[in-house]
């Protein structure tokens, strides 16, 4: 789980990990990110005093400050920010280079990044083009352009 220590974040193994509670409330756990992505879905959390939503692993609301976050669905689709087009990718990537490394925002206002496949070039990826979350084994977010 994740505790806060002296003003760090550190993340524990622990029985409460897996137990019920810990999926459904306290500070976001780094595996149901990935559980959920791998599952086609984004999870983050939401605060439960001023209703913020964020995916960044935190101990207190972004927003608020408030502490009690509770793990919360997150809009699969959005629109494009902002992006650069990575030829040279980490090894685990290397067949889907090249691709865009883009900030998104999720309809809902939450801003994430992830990878764009097969994107050459700008004007394969204008700014505001929609997207939507991929299922994806890999580390990571990858989203695909959709047509709305
Ligand atoms: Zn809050």
């Amino acid at each position: 789980m994740w505790e806060l220590q002296g003003g760090v974040v550190l993340y524990t193994s622990s029985q409460d990990h897996n137990s019920e509670k810990s999926t459904n409330e306290g500070p976001l756990l780094t595996p149901e990110i990935s559980k959920s992505v791998r599952e086609g879905r984004l999870v983050g959390y939401q605060c439960l005093d001023c209703g913020a939503k964020a995916i960044e692993v935190q101990a207190y609301c972004a927003k608020c400050g408030s502490s009690k976050l509770r793990i919360a669905k997150l809009e699969s689709r959005g629109k494009v920010l902002a992006f650069t087009i990575q030829a040279v990718s980490p090894k685990e990537f290397k067949n889907d280079a090249p691709y865009a490394w883009s900030i998104i925002e999720l309809d809902g206002g939450v801003r994430i990044s992830g990878r764009i496949a097969s994107i050459r070039s700008p004007h394969d990826l204008p700014i505001g083009q929609r997207v939507q979350l991929m299922r994806s084994e890999k580390s990571g977010i990858v989203f695909e352009k959709i047509l709305e």
